[in-house]
Formats: C-alpha cells, sequence, structure tokens
C-alpha cells in the first residue's frame, strides 16, 4: 500500500522548508502539498468561518512532479479541505513544518504548524509538526529525513492511528546532533513588546513583538533537549483541562451557583 502523505506549513507555500520536506517525503510516499498562499504563523489552530476558501493548484513548472495547492486559509483549513475535500479518505498522516522557528513549551498553544497537526489528529490521521530551532535554518536535511523515518512507522504500523508528535530540532548539521529526547513541555514565559506607531491620519498603529523567552529547563522538558543539541519528540494529546485546580473548584461550584441565582 502506497502511503499518502499531506504535507503541510504555517510559514506559506513558498517556504523553501516546506519543499524540502515534501522532497524527501516524496521518495518514500505519495505526496500532497497543502499549503497557505501567505505566512501564517501564530495562527494556531484557527479556521476560517467567516469567509470563503479559495484553492489554487500549482501548476507543474512550480511544483515538479509533487501535486502542490495553495489555500487563501489558515493551516488549519488546508488539514480539513485535503482530508474532507481535495483526497477524500486519501490522507494516511499530516506532516507539518518544517516550521522556520522552534515550537517549544507553551508555543504549541498558538503556533500554525501544531495547529496543522492538531487538526489531523482530529480527522484520525497520525500527524507530525517538524520545528526547526532558528528563524532562518540553514539544516533541513535532518527534519526532513527524520519526517520520512516517521511515515514509514505509520507505514509499518509502530505508530497508533491516534498520536500527535511535536518535534524540534536544532539548526545543526546531521553529524553535530547529540540524540534525540522524548520530552515533555516545557514553561515559557514571554514578555511582549508592544510598539506603537502613528499612521498618516494620526490614528495609532500597535505591533506585538515578542521579547525574549525566559525558560523553565528543568531537565527532560523540550527547551532542554534542544540546547544539548538533541531532538526533542514530545507527544502532545488536545486535552488541555487542568487537574490541579479541579477539587478547589468543586469546592467552590456549589455557592457559584447559589450566588449565580441570588446575586443582587
Ligand atoms: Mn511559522
Amino acid at each position: 500500500m502506497t502511503v499518502r502523505v499531506l504535507v503541510t506549513n504555517d510559514d506559506g507555500i513558498y517556504a523553501p522548508s516546506l519543499w524540502a520536506l515534501a522532497g524527501e517525503l516524496v521518495k518514500d510516499f505519495r505526496v500532497y502539498i497543502v499549503a497557505p498562499d501567505r505566512e501564517q504563523s501564530a495562527i494556531g489552530a484557527a479556521i476560517s468561518l467567516n469567509h470563503p476558501i479559495r484553492v489554487n493548484r500549482l501548476p507543474p513548472t512550480m511544483s515538479g512532479e509533487l501535486e502542490a495547492y495553495s489555500v487563501e486559509g489558515t493551516p488549519g483549513d488546508c488539514v480539513i479541505m485535503a482530508i474532507n475535500s481535495l483526497f477524500k479518505d486519501g490522507i494516511d498522516c499530516v506532516v507539518s513544518g518544517l516550521n522556520e522557528g522552534s515550537n517549544l513549551g507553551n508555543d504549541v498553544l498558538i503556533s500554525g504548524t501544531v495547529g496543522a497537526a492538531l487538526h489531523g489528529y482530529f480527522l484520525g490521521r497520525p500527524a507530525f509538526a517538524l520545528s526547526i530551532n532558528s528563524l532562518k535554518p540553514e539544516n533541513l536535511e535532518p527534519g526532513a529525513r527524520l519526517a520520512r523515518l516517521l511515515v514509514r512507522l505509520v507505514a509499518q504500523g509502530k505508530l497508533p492511528p491516534k498520536i500527535l508528535l511535536n518535534i524540534n530540532l536544532p539548526d545543526l548539521p546531521l553529524a553535530g546532533i547529540k540524540g534525540i529526547e522524548v520530552t515533555y513541555l516545557a514553561r515559557r514565559s514571554y514578555t511582549d513588546i508592544i510598539e506603537e506607531y502613528v499612521d498618516r491620519k494620526g490614528r495609532s498603529l500597535y505591533w506585538i513583538t515578542r521579547g525574549r523567552p525566559v525558560w523553565e529547563e528543568d531537565e527532560g522538558s523540550d527547551i532542554w533537549a534542544i540546547k544539548q543539541s538533541k531532538i526533542s519528540v514530545t507527544p502532545l494529546e488536545a486535552d488541555v483541562a487542568s487537574r490541579e485546580h479541579i477539587e478547589l473548584l468543586r469546592s467552590l461550584a456549589p455557592d457559584l451557583f447559589v450566588g449565580l441565582l441570588n446575586l443582587d
């Protein structure tokens, strides 16, 4: 059986990292590229419900042997379109990346790269999000090769269908990478900086830019692995419910309800 792999990303269809990934996967599998027509980083798992989506097939002169579509929408739209419409029942597995920039720790909650993989996971496909720890990555080969090996594991039945992996790679050549660690998500906090500008009509414009992140670098976390020049593989699930505060909230809930009925 030929494995049919959907390749997508959030950096847009013209990102070289997308084509490096697809070029490696097509050595073993049937590859379909469906990616946003422009950069959609930090859009998370958003889907477009308030406007129509156009899909354009790239001509063979641009896409080589690969079947590639650009979508006027989010990474999540791309996955839903591909699985539910473009290739009905024809996608076995979703690979998102290689993102230009890491997606570590709490970033998985806003990452478009992970968001795309999440929709694959929701639709019952094994899904892999791969990111490189550099905004201008120079080493695309390790991530592309790892993706190929992971899809082989899917083909061999060695991974369950319900699996979502968040993978981060150091921007190093193969020979510089020290190993693979299976990790949990580090806690990361940003100090987001708001820069204010004034437009030609005197109205304020704001840019949100991300300050330097502060990491908890505990052993076993994804950032800890990357800092050791290792590949980080974090299995994810979609349940973000906190176990920590359930008992506290259960003790407060009855009085909250009484208060709700009696608030004057
Ligand atoms: Mn991106």
